[in-house]
Parts: C-alpha cells; structure tokens; sequence
C-alpha cells in the first residue's frame, strides 16, 4: 500500500492545470481556465478549471471534481492507478507501507496464476499456429467459421493438444506446482495424476482490463456428445466469473467512441461481430448479466443494447440491483 506521507507529497505538489491541460486544451479566462469538456461533447467550451480552488467543474454535464479523480475518469484509472501517475509525473518515491502476512500470501497466489496464465496462454497459441494437430484441427475449423488470421491473433485464441497430458507436462517442466495448476484450472488430477482440463479444446484467454490473463473458456470442436460444450475457468484468487466480461479489453476503445456497447452471449459471437467489423461488443458468457458487470460498462457508457434475448428478465434484475 501507498504510504500516507507518500499521499501527503503527491497531493502538495499537484498543479490542476498542468494536469488536466496535459488531456484538454485549456485557455485563460480571468481567474479561471476553460475548455472543450472531454467528458461530453461540445463545441462551445463550458468545462472550467480553478487552479486557486484546485478544481474542475462542467456547467454543459455537470461534471466536477480534483485533479485526482479527473485522472479516475479520463484515463478510467483507479485511485491508486491516478496516485502512481501522479508520482511519476512529479518525480515522488512511492513508499509502501508493511503489508500483513495473509495479505502478502494472496498478492503471492495471484501473481504465481497470472504468470500461469501468461504461460499457458503463450503455450496454447503455439500450439494453434505451430503444430500439425493445431493447424489442421483447431485452425482449419476457426477459418471454416470465417474468422480470419488477424481476427484468431487479437483474440489470442490457442488450443490444447488432445494427448491428454500434453500441457500438464509442458507447465510441470517450467516448474509450475501442481497446486497453481489446479486452482487455475488448467489441469485435473483424476487417476492420481495430472491431466489437461481442456484437451483437444478451443482456448479463449479472458482479458482483465489492465491487459492481464484472468481465465479462459475452452471450446470443443465440433459436436459435443457427453462433453459440455464450454469448460470455464473456476472461481479462483484473480478469476471472479461474475465481474468479467468478455471482449471488454478488446471492445473498450470502441465503445468509448460510439458510446454505446451491445451485449452478446457467447465469446465467439463477439469474435464474429469484430469480423463484420463491429468492435463496441463484449459477452456475458452465458451466465446471468450481474451488477458488477454491468458496472464496468458503465465505466465506458450508460447506454447498452442487448443482442440477445436469452435471458431479459437477468438482464433487468441486474439493471434493478444498480444504485
Ligand atoms: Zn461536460
């Protein structure tokens, strides 16, 4: 944790100005800056700047506050994101206060599955462009859905071989535990040994918004006779199914300039939206809309369009349970 003297340095040093003027064009009027707001669209500037007051405030929305959550808001940054930048901008040394023990642990068991994660995410894709299985299996049925190359490469989309212990072997030799291996899913450990969870499957790494591997969802291929047709990650250290959405990395840029986001159902329905070139979708993945994933929409837009009708009365209770 940011130590509270490094907070104190920070927020002494803080120019409103320089900062907001670092994202908007700002212009002196009497005491005060105006300029174009980012936060709606105008023309004719109403967003005002007051560096004595060290605050902003909008009269087009209504939009107001610091120099801090100015940075929350346009860069859609977390408080402790805005402190570091903060920092680096005015040459601050963060220091961290002693953290507890359990504390310690869990940021441990969160980083050894992220690096899992980056790991197997890498190993799947490999297997997908470099091998004979992954080409003539994997590959040759992503393209028969019409998905192309550059579509298959943003999507970071990989397979699991279906040898049965394929992937197991390959982490176990980069010295992942059996333990990290387990929690994230990736391997099983039926028969006393350990086997690939998603073999001869489909991998859709699921991206956190800071760019990181959360989880993935491991398609079959094909016609699913006894075998469920999705096998995802399970409730783990950094994979909470209910406050992820699919595509949301990928789609966020967009829905930021259309101020809008459509809602799909699967993950490969977002694939082939971003292949008809529509690129404001993301997927609840099939389970229930929840509030915490329609929180993060809103991080981006207020208005969102469902493109499916599986489940309207989820999709309204989760719209109930807003503040
Ligand atoms: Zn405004």
């Amino acid at each position: 944790m940011i130590s509270p003297q490094t907070i104190q340095q920070i927020q002494s040093r803080i120019d409103i100005i320089d900062i907001i003027g670092e994202f908007l064009k700002l212009k002196k009027r009497g005491v005060n800056y105006i300029g174009n707001c980012p936060f709606h669209g105008e023309k004719t500037p109403s967003f005002t700047v007051s560096p004595t007051k060290e605050i902003f405030k909008c009269f087009g929305c209504g939009k107001s506050g610091n120099a801090i959550t100015f940075l929350m808001e346009h860069e859609k940054i977390s408080y402790v994101e805005a402190l570091r930048w903060l920092a680096k901008r005015y040459n601050v040394d963060i220091e961290e206060t002693q953290v507890t023990d359990e504390v310690r642990q869990q940021q441990q068991a969160a980083d050894s599955l992220y690096i899992l994660n980056q790991f197997a995410k890498d190993w799947f894709q490999a297997q997908l462009w470099n091998t004979e299985e992954g080409q003539h299996i994997a590959l040759s049925y992503l393209e028969e859905r019409g998905f192309s190359h550059e579509n298959i490469r943003k999507f970071q989309i990989g397979y699991n071989p279906q040898g049965g212990q394929v992937f197991a072997k390959a982490a176990a030799a980069e010295q992942f535990t059996p333990e990290v291996l387990l929690k994230a899913g990736l391997v099983n450990d039926r028969n006393q040994q350990l086997n690939d969870n998603y073999r001869g499957r489909i991998i859709f790494p699921i991206v956190a918004n800071n760019g990181k591997i959360v989880g993935f969802g491991a398609r079959v291929i094909g016609k699913a006779d006894k075998a469920p047709k999705y096998i995802n990650t399970p409730e783990n250290d950094i994979y909470h199914k209910s406050r992820v959405l699919y595509g949301l990395y990928q789609a966020r840029l967009a829905i930021d300039r259309f101020k809008e986001c459509l809602l799909v159902e699967g993950y490969s329905d977002v694939m082939s939206l971003h292949q008809a070139g529509i690129e404001n979708v993301v997927a609840s993945g099939g389970t229930a809309l929840t509030v915490e994933q329609l929180r993060l929409i809103q991080k981006y837009t207020n208005n969102l369009t469902i493109v499916y009708d599986g489940d309207a009365a989820g999709v309204k209770a989760a719209m109930r349970g807003l503040d």
